[in-house]
């Protein structure tokens, strides 16, 4: 019969197996935050990234995981609110601590927080809430799976983050763009349903090319080193002009595409407008002004990813036709009667004349 804490330390190794191949980071999250939370005995366990910007450490609360009475259960909530790390000293040790974690006795509770990543610059926070003080094996232990959950992450990155501005990457469009598209599917079902018309979900999702304006006089300019910064700096600006749930890819050279989920017809403008604004406004180093022109459309679920790409171009390449720096609708250009509607192709009848071959 194995003790409660070989119990616990099997249920730790269990979760770095699992760490080791498992492939969706959403995924990843949940098997560390429920194998910590069970193996420590934890009521609680909160995950949060740690992202070093400009303006210093910004922490954004990943998901969080409760043991009720025994089921345990994971909210993932994929980047709310930015926090403070002023306001709670505990997080700000665990991060500067070389054991990794950080312990304190707060009345009638024990709170572990973990920084995962290599000291100095840890990329998460795993905070634990228990009753009582987990055994420093077990928590040298739980350590150890963090750093599996670490090696997952980067494995992940490699795979779908651009190497220049840590953006989604171009191979990965599709794979988010197929979930963008069930989510606008199940938009235009609930908004044709007039019941959940005041409802969010019902609301539009978008696609938006930005391109940079004039971007080859910059590298000729200052040289490609500079250019890279500007490339560097365009994404930062992307990262706080949009929302965390905002799919944000680069999709090469000065080249990057936005997917917006249930935004207003009416506001969608206004979203890319502020944008190209802040861009605009930016003084960037030795470069100075930089602009950028914005192409997008609606996402009609009966549209493929490259004929959606196609629209959002087509008004990219009119706003790069009537003068640059700004904002052009592909549905509005269309409806005004300055770009041409492409009729979506009838996917059932290509589908009729495959089969007819095979007859
Ligand atoms: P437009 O306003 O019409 O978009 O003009 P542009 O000069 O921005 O467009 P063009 O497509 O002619 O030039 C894009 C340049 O981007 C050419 C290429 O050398 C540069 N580029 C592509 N990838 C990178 C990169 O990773 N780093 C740097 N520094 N430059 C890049
Ligand atoms: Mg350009
Ligand atoms: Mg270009």
């Amino acid at each position: 019969m194995p003790t409660n804490d070989q119990t616990n330390l099997i249920c730790l190794l269990d979760c770095a197996e699992e760490l080791s191949r498992l492939q969706n980071p959403a995924e990843a999250r949940q098997s560390l935050a429920l194998g910590v939370q069970r193996a420590l005995g934890a009521y609680s366990v909160l995950l949060y990234r740690v992202r070093f910007s400009a303006s210093g450490l910004v922490l954004t609360l990943l998901g969080w995981g409760l043991d009720n009475d025994g089921n345990p259960n994971w909210e993932d909530i994929s980047g709310g609110d930015e926090l403070n790390l002023g306001c709670d000293p505990l997080l700000g040790e665990a991060l500067s601590s070389p054991t990794t974690y950080a312990l304190a006795r707060e009345s009638d509770e024990v709170r572990v927080v973990f920084a995962i990543g290599p000291l100095g610059e840890a990329r998460w926070l795993l905070e634990v809430h228990a009753m009582k003080r987990p055994e420093r094996a077990l928590l040298k232990a739980a350590a150890v799976v963090m750093q599996c959950f670490e090696n997952n992450q980067q494995a992940w990155e490699y795979a779908n983050l651009d190497t220049l501005t840590r953006l989604l990457n171009r191979k990965t469009f599709d794979t988010n763009f197929e979930q963008l598209i069930a989510v606008a599917e199940k938009a235009e079902r609930n908004s044709d349903d007039r019941r959940q018309a005041s409802d969010d979900q019902s609301l539009p999702c978008w696609l938006a090319v930005f391109d940079i304006d004039h971007f080859k006089r910059i590298n000729d300019s200052f040289g490609h080193l500079f250019g890279d910064e500007v490339l560097l700096l365009f994404a930062e600006r992307m990262r706080s002009c949009f929302r965390a749930q905002d799919k944000l890819f680069r999709f090469g050279g000065e080249e990057f595409v936005v997917m917006i989920r249930h935004v207003r017809e009416d506001h969608v403008r206004g979203v890319f407008e502020r944008f190209r604004r802040s861009i605009e406004r930016y003084d960037f180093p030795q470069v100075g002004q930089v602009t950028c022109s914005v192409g997008y459309t609606r996402i009609d679920p009966a549209y493929t990813p490259a004929e959606l790409l196609g629209r959002a171009d087509a008004a990219l390449y009119y706003a790069k036709e009537h003068g640059r720096n700004r904002v052009d609708s592909f549905d509005e250009l269309v409806m005004q009667g300055l770009l041409k509607l492409v009729p979506a192709p009838d996917h059932s009848s290509i589908q009729a004349d495959i089969d007819e071959l095979f007859i």
